[in-house]
């Protein structure tokens, strides 16, 4: 996802100006890479509608940064779809019952751990785990080791063959043990299935939970959508938990989630140690789904780009081959603002190994610029013109010596030849935005 996430926020690398075309287009890839990451078409298609609404506004259009702009309405739809703000979760109570609900290896048993550890040293709970998983002894194992590991007490009846009444026994129990919170880790299956889901409504019946976590594997992709939906008409949770966020996937099931059932997600869960829990934050994700750090250095890169106008009208000079001192000096204003321009040169492709051993370093801009200002307008419109005796009056307008007059004329004419041979290989048009 965050490739092609990448690829249509390259669609803006590049323009000074979004308009309503490169809107279109970059809209396209993002809701390309939306379903490719399994969310849904329908809230693909939707999202992206809302966002092109929002970047083909006036303000985005004529904004002197549209690229940030256009990633920021991404990052903030995305953000309030999810959630917005962190949810709230509320594990106070006397005793507070919280009922764990998800398929066979989502990661129930390891996130009531988690859970339990959570509470207890982050928010000085007293929690105690009960094993209502009957069906496997070990699943009761395996949450009675993770609460030896975190020094949680953990309740446990290996004769009963009731999760029901394994879980009313722990409440009663939990007074007498002074536990404030209950976690009750229950039984999944591979699939939805009727029995499963029927213990699961039983239990909550009985206990009156205060908060229904579902569990789902974010890895699941399109999986989790219809999982979360047939869980949630059942029980009708009060959150969910995406596990396994520490695997290749960028979060799209956040997304689908969300979206599908309008619950919040509360926790991720992102390893298999019990403090590789985090709470929610849908701006973080948001971050994630986008690849944020790589969509900042190419919307640095776009605000860098020449002006699209001003880049229209040098392409035309410099395929007639009129380029001259004016437009030079216009270019360097703008590189100026680019920062390094051997650097930046560089990264054109075909174009580092050319300017290799021109002198452009970014110190010799102030006598370059000297210089041009020395020449008269008539001079910079027409540098052949610039004789020996014209040479020696920029020379001394710019305190320059003569030699470093030559100098730059001479880098001037390489530059223009490397412009010619462009223009004959039809490479410009990958040189510069808009040139093309
Ligand atoms: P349950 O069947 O729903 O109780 O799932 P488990 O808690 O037993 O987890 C199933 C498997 O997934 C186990 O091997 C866990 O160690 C692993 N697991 C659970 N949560 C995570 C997680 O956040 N990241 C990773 N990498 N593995 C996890
Ligand atoms: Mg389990």
């Amino acid at each position: 996802l965050q490739d092609k996430l990448e690829s249509a926020f390259k669609n803006l690398k590049g323009q000074a100006r979004i308009t309503e075309l490169n809107v279109a287009s970059t809209i396209k890839e993002i809701r390309r890479a939306l379903v490719d990451a399994d969310v849904n078409y329908k809230i693909a298609k939707e999202f992206t509608d809302k966002i092109r609404e929002k970047a083909t506004g006036e303000k985005v259009l004529n904004a002197i940064s549209p690229g940030q702009l256009m990633v920021k309405i991404v990052k903030d739809e995305l953000t309030e779809l999810m959630g917005g703000e962190e949810a709230v979760f509320n594990a106070k109570g006397n005793p507070a019952v919280i009922l764990i609900a998800g398929l066979q290896g989502s990661g129930k048993t390891t996130f009531s751990g988690k859970l339990a550890n959570y509470l207890k040293s982050k928010k000085g709970l007293s929690p105690l785990l009960v094993a209502a998983d009957i069906y496997r002894p070990a699943a009761m194992e395996q949450l009675r080791v993770l609460g030896e590991q975190i020094g949680v007490e953990v309740y446990i009846e290996p004769e009963n063959k009731d999760a029901v009444s394994i879980a009313k026994n722990a409440i009663a129990e939990s007074k007498s043990r002074n536990k404030n919170v209950i976690i009750i880790d229950t039984a999944g299956r591979l699939a939805v299935d009727e029995q499963m889901m029927t213990e699961v409504a039983d239990i909550k019946n009985a206990v009156n939970p205060q908060e229904i976590l579902f569990v789902v594997d974010s890895m699941t992709g399109q999986d989790a959508v219809n999982t979360a939906k047939a869980f949630n008409e059942r029980l009708d949770f009060s959150g969910v938990v995406l596990t396994k966020l520490d695997g290749d996937t960028r979060g799209g099931a956040a997304l689908s989630i969300k979206y599908t059932v309008n619950k919040p997600i509360k926790f991720v869960s992102n390893g298999e140690k019990m403090d590789a829990l985090d709470v929610f934050y849908p701006e973080r994700m948001a971050q994630r789904i986008l690849g944020m750090g790589d969509i900042t250095t190419l919307v640095e890169r776009a605000q860098q780009q020449f002006d699209e106008e001003q880049a229209k009208k040098l392409e035309s000079k410099i395929r007639k081959n009129k380029f001259d001192f004016a437009d030079f000096k216009a270019q360097l204003d703008q590189i100026k603002k680019m920062g390094n321009m051997k650097d930046l040169l560089g990264m054109i492709p075909g174009v580092g190994a050319k300017i290799k051993d021109l002198d452009i370093s970014d110190e010799s801009f102030k006598g370059i610029e000297a210089m041009i200002d020395s020449m008269t307008p008539e001079e910079r419109s027409n540098p052949d013109i610039i004789n020996g005796s014209r040479r020696k009056r920029i020379a001394t307008g710019s305190g320059k010596d003569i030699a470093e007059v030559n100098a730059f004329m001479k880098q001037f004419e390489q530059m223009r030849d490397m412009m010619k041979n462009m223009n004959k290989m039809g490479a410009f048009g990958r040189m510069m935005p808009g040139m093309g």
